[in-house]
Parts: C-alpha cells; sequence; structure tokens
C-alpha cells in the first residue's frame, strides 16, 4: 500500500520547506521529497553560498583600504580555496538548519526524484522506487540556470553560477554574460579576488529591472573598480579553444565588425528555465506556459488540488516570494480543505516586491522606479538623499551613492523606493514596512530614527520628497 498525506510537497527550497512547515503548523500530515539536499538552491547554491563569497569579498577591499583608516598592514591576499570552503560551510550550516525544522515540525522527508504517476500519485524511480498518494501536492521544483544557444556548461570554461562559486582557482580573466542581479553579484566577487572581468548586457544598463540612476551609478562604480562594462552588447559565435573561450562582441561602442574577446572563463546569466520536465505534469493535465506551471492567485494550477510556488511558476524569481507563496498555498489549501483555523486569504502585492543586489555598493528597490511612476500617469515627488551627507557613511568610510524615493504627490503614498550605498539592503525593509502598512511620506518622515545610522538617508530622503530634508 502506497504511502498516504495530506499534503505532499516536492522540492524543499525556500518555498517547499517554508510550505509544508505551514501546512503542518496548520495540522496536515504532510511529506516533503527532495531529490538533493534540502534548503533548494537558495541555500545551498544561490542567496546564501553567494552572500558568503561577497562578504570575502567586502572584508578584502576593506582591508586595501585600511590605510584610510589609519590602520598600517603588510601585503594582503585572498586564500582562494579557503574562502570557496567558508561558503559551502556556511551554505551546509544553514541545510543542517531546515532539516532541523522539518524534523521539528514531524514532517516525514523522502530522498529522490518526484515523478507524477497519476494526478494523486507520485513515485520516486531514482531512489526507493515507492509510491506516495496524497489529498493535496504543492510543486516548489525551482528553476535552474539557462544556457547560451551553442555553449553547453561544462563547468570548467563554461561555467553557471553554481560552478562558479566553487572554482579551485582564481581566473585569471572572467566574461560574464548578464548583469541582471547574479551576473552582477559575480562581476564583484571576481574583482575584488583579482580577476580580470567583463560583464555584457545586451539592454542597455546594468540592472535594468533597477532605476535608471542606480545602474547608472553602480555601471560608474564598477567601472572604476576596473571591470569593463559592455552594454547594449549581444554575444555570439562562442567557441571553446585550448582550454579558453572565444567570443564575438557587437554592439554599442564597439567597432562595427565587432570585437573578439578571449577569456579564460565564460559565466552565463541569462535567465532561468523552470523545472517542470521530466515529471509528467503535462501527461497528468497540469497547464504549463513557457514551461512555467500556471496557476491562480492562490498558487492552484487547473487541478483543484495541485498548486505550484516560487521559481517553478514564473517570476519574480526570489527566495522571498517562494516563501511567502509557500504559505499562501498551505493556507490556501488548509482552507479548501474545510478552514479549521478560521484563515483570511489574503494575496501577496506583486507590486511591493522588495528586491536586492549584494554587490559594493549595494541595491536595493521596492515599488515603481521614476519613469514607471510617470508612464502610469502619477503625479510624483522624488525625494533623494546622498550617503556623503551622512555622518555614520562618511564615518565608516564608504559614502557612495543614495537612496532615493517616489512619492504620489497629492496623497503622499509611497510608490516606489530605490537605493544604492552602504548597507541599503538592510534600510529597505523600512520603506516596505512602510509600504504595506499604507503610512505616507510625511508619517515616515515624521518618525525619529536614531543618529548616526545609515537609516537616517531613508528618513531624509522622505522629508526632500516633501521639502522639509533638514541636512541636503
Ligand atoms: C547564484 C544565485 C543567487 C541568488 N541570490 C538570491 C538572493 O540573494 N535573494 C533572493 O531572493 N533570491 C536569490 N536567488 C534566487 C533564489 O535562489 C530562488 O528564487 C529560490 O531558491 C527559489 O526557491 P524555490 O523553492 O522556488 O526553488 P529552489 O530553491 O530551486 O528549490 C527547488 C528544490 O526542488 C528540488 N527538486 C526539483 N525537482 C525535483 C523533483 N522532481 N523531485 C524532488 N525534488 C526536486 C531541487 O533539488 C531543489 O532543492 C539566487 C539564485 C542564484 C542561482
Amino acid at each position: 500500500m502506497p504511502e498516504s498525506y495530506d499534503l505532499t510537497v516536492i522540492g524543499a527550497g525556500p518555498g517547499g520547506y517554508v510550505a509544508a512547515i505551514r501546512g503542518a503548523q496548520l495540522g496536515m500530515n504532510v511529506c516533503i521529497i527532495e531529490k538533493d539536499r534540502p534548503g533548494g538552491i537558495c541555500l545551498n547554491w544561490g542567496c546564501i553560498p553567494t552572500k558568503a563569497l561577497l562578504e570575502s569579498a567586502h572584508l578584502l577591499e576593506k582591508i586595501h583600504s585600511a590605510k584610510e583608516f589609519g590602520i598600517d598592514l603588510e601585503s594582503v591576499k585572498p586564500d582562494f580555496p579557503k574562502i570557496v570552503k567558508r561558503s559551502r560551510d556556511v551554505a551546509d550550516g544553514m541545510a543542517s538548519g531546515v532539516e532541523f525544522l522539518l524534523n521539528k515540525n514531524k514532517i516525514t522527508r523522502k530522498k529522490g526524484t518526484a515523478v507524477f504517476k497519476d494526478s494523486n500519485t507520485i513515485w520516486l524511480p531514482d531512489t526507493s522506487k515507492e509510491e506516495i498518494v496524497s489529498k493535496y501536492f504543492i510543486i516548489a521544483t525551482g528553476a535552474r540556470a539557462r544556457e547560451l544557444p551553442g555553449l553547453p556548461f561544462d563547468g570548467k570554461t563554461v561555467l553557471s553560477s553554481k560552478s562558479a562559486m566553487v572554482l579551485e582557482k582564481i581566473p585569471e580573466s572572467l566574461l560574464i554574460v548578464g548583469a541582471g542581479a547574479i551576473g552582477v553579484e559575480f562581476a564583484d566577487f571576481y574583482a575584488a579576488m583579482g580577476t580580470k572581468v567583463t560583464l555584457v548586457e545586451m539592454l542597455d544598463r546594468i540592472l535594468p529591472v533597477e532605476d535608471k540612476e542606480v545602474s547608472a551609478f553602480l555601471e560608474k562604480s564598477f567601472s572604476k573598480r576596473g571591470i569593463r562594462v559592455l552594454t547594449g552588447v549581444g554575444v555570439s559565435n562562442p567557441e571553446l579553444k585550448g582550454g579558453k573561450v572565444e567570443v564575438l562582441l557587437k554592439g554599442k561602442n564597439l567597432p562595427e565588425t565587432g570585437e573578439v574577446l578571449e577569456a579564460e572563463k565564460i559565466l552565463v546569466s541569462i535567465g532561468l528555465v523552470p523545472n517542470t520536465d521530466s515529471m509528467n505534469l503535462e501527461e497528468i493535465g497540469v497547464f504549463l506556459q513557457k514551461g512555467f506551471v500556471k496557476t491562480d492567485t492562490k498558487y492552484k494550477t487547473n487541478l483543484s488540488h495541485i498548486y505550484a510556488i516560487g521559481d517553478c511558476n514564473g517570476p519574480p524569481l526570489l527566495a522571498h516570494v517562494a516563501s511567502m507563496e509557500g504559505i499562501k498555498a498551505a493556507e490556501a489549501i488548509s482552507i479548501h480543505a474545510g478552514n479549521p483555523h478560521h484563515l483570511r486569504y489574503t494575496p501577496i502585492d506583486y507590486d511591493a516586491i522588495p528586491g536586492c543586489t549584494y554587490c559594493h555598493p549595494e541595491v536595493a528597490s521596492i515599488g515603481l522606479t521614476e519613469q514607471k511612476a510617470i508612464d502610469l500617469g502619477h503625479t510624483i515627488n522624488v525625494g533623494k538623499f546622498p550617503f556623503i551627507g551622512n555622518g555614520r557613511a562618511r564615518a565608516m568610510g564608504d559614502a557612495g551613492g543614495f537612496t532615493k524615493v517616489i512619492v504620489d504627490r497629492h496623497s503622499g503614498e509611497i510608490l516606489g523606493a530605490h537605493l544604492i550605498g552602504p548597507g541599503v539592503t538592510e534600510l529597505l525593509p523600512a520603506v516596505s514596512l512602510g509600504i504595506n502598512q499604507e503610512l505616507t511620506a510625511k508619517e515616515i518622515a515624521s518618525t525619529i530614527f536614531a543618529h548616526p545610522t545609515l537609516s537616517e538617508t531613508v528618513m531624509e530622503s522622505f522629508g526632500a520628497a516633501l521639502g522639509e530634508a533638514i541636512n541636503l
């Protein structure tokens, strides 16, 4: 007889493990199936190990500027294998934490690749071969890196983000294709390690989803650090030659015939492909759209007992979105199953999803960009405060960048915030909370922020939007 559960979650990333725990909290008998280590891409091969690498990079850069702080140091160099090992140790520790949480919540864990046999049964063909039946399923299988046509990943010369974080030695040169958050973070990391980095983006600016001023500031800052940034440039004719890669670059500020660029390694960060193949999803009748599982606002697929959350149901492809979707899906299932907890379903506001890039300077944003707010017909006030005017940033010796807020001129509603500079990924939640709780610019500007803190720039930029900034 197959084992039977109220809820079976496929994939134990930040979407799946959170959904499983919320399901267990709501009284469901939950099973989670994971083919690899719990924690998913985020904890094992994404958010966490990259942040550990970047921490080493930032520390190294800080040490290089020690003289400015009155500290004399002999020559300093990175111990690359140790940097990589530390990043793996941090990731391992986080994955163990997820295993602990799943056990604590009495969730049955199965290892293997889940494949649907029919719409109520899955089996694990690559491990125990056992079958599992369930009243509800949540698909949380994530996504994987997209390859550049004609250039499959080989983990040596042609790198995905996963292989780029476990190289054995620092490459002399690295070509990064795609300047979204992943490409930009690796550009930062390897530049700090001493690699000659070329960052190529097909669109007209790096971090193309961010506010234009933020992209421009980051590009300037990267160029100052010796990173070659090419925007409006396409990559073609990739060839592997003698353990190196050669490509043709064509576009803005390059000769009409293009430029042939050779690099020791190429990192391809041009987007993701959903992990929805090889699970028999279409065979059992689940609708996909461009490979992503199609769901309604409660994450329900066209089959009423199968839900899908996180990267596998489409953008925004972010860990915190996956986790919140996991909570919402588990709650929607509880309500669908009879709602013993008197839950009231509140949907996620996809117009107010925070996003962060942990390069140096850091980038953080939420809501509408200035341009988007104008395009949507809002009458806006823009408030901007530079870190150079902030005492804490000056004391830290890290006063580049600014906080910028977009506010509706008539109502004072916060439409968006765009931050670049020291520690801004930790400043953004103040704005997120403001948007979530429908605070106005005036309410934030009149809140006392402790002095001296970087967060004062947030208060000051709202003051600036109202024409009331003091330190500007
Ligand atoms: C280099 C990098 C850096 C990133 N940095 C950030 C960041 O700083 N902040 C942020 O918000 N996001 C970041 N992301 C994105 C983030 O990692 C993803 O949005 C997040 O992991 C998605 O969570 P998920 O649960 O949907 O999927 P995943 O984390 O991908 O988890 C899916 C899990 O399902 C398992 N699985 C797949 N198919 C099956 C199957 N058939 N049976 C059993 N198990 C299966 C996989 O092994 C995996 O463990 C980063 C991504 C990368 C690649």
